[in-house]
């Protein structure tokens, strides 16, 4: 098994490498979406927020209301704490179960949008980093339906390409167009994935 950390700043381009590599026969496992998942209707990850958080972070059919979650915990430090230290355990065990059920000879990406920030450089074989110039990334973003302050807070509450950089095995430039990102990943593939692999 080769096991890739795919990182990189928000609207760099990770879920699209992602794609591109699964693409390519890599099974991706998404962080994002399993913090989604943890905390799905009747599950223990739900009940653990509920009980940290009160009944005001659900909605009325009983699922999460993330909107009035994120307004929580985005204006309270000690909040946001309580919340990963909930969530964070419980998106490494299922990320860990998915890794250990791919097979022996399997391309394993992790998608992990904190790698850096959570210091998990060190448990992955390869660290493949997306980078993009914030002005990009801030467009892409409002393309995506955020508001401009919105995602420029979000760039500057992560790490720093700097910091990413100083982690990262490959870094992919995701400034051009996804022809050239593609082209890019197929180098990544033919060199690094491939020869590792047999
Ligand atoms: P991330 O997962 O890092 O937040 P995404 O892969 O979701 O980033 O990309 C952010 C947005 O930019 C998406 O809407 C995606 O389709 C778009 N995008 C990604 N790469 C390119 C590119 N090279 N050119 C144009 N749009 C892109």
């Amino acid at each position: 098994m080769l096991r890739i950390g795919l990182t990189g700043g928000i609207g760099s381009g990770k879920s699209t490498v992602a794609g591109l590599l699964a693409a390519r026969g890599a099974r991706v496992v998404d962080a994002d979406r399993i913090a989604r998942e943890v905390v799905e209707p009747d599950t223990p990850g739900l009940d653990a927020v509920v009980a940290a958080f009160g009944r005001e972070v659900l909605a009325a059919d009983g699922a999460l209301d993330r909107p009035a979650l994120a307004a929580v915990v985005f204006a309270d430090p000690e909040a946001r704490r309580r919340l990963d230290d909930i969530v964070h355990p419980l998106v490494r065990a299922r990320a860990a179960e998915l890794v250990a059920a791919a097979p022996q000879d399997a391309v394993v990406v992790q998608d992990v949008p904190l790698l850096v920030e959570t210091g998990q450089a060190a448990s992955y074989d390869l660290v493949l980093v997306v980078e993009a110039d914030p002005e990009t990334r801030v467009r892409r973003l409002v393309g995506r339906g955020l508001t401009e302050a919105d995602a420029r807070a979000r760039i500057a509450a992560q790490a720093t390409d700097e910091q990413r950089r100083a982690v990262a095995d490959v870094v992919l430039d995701n400034s051009g167009g996804v022809e050239e990102l593609t082209e890019q990943v197929e180098r990544f593939w033919a060199g690094r994935v491939a020869p590792a692999v047999g």
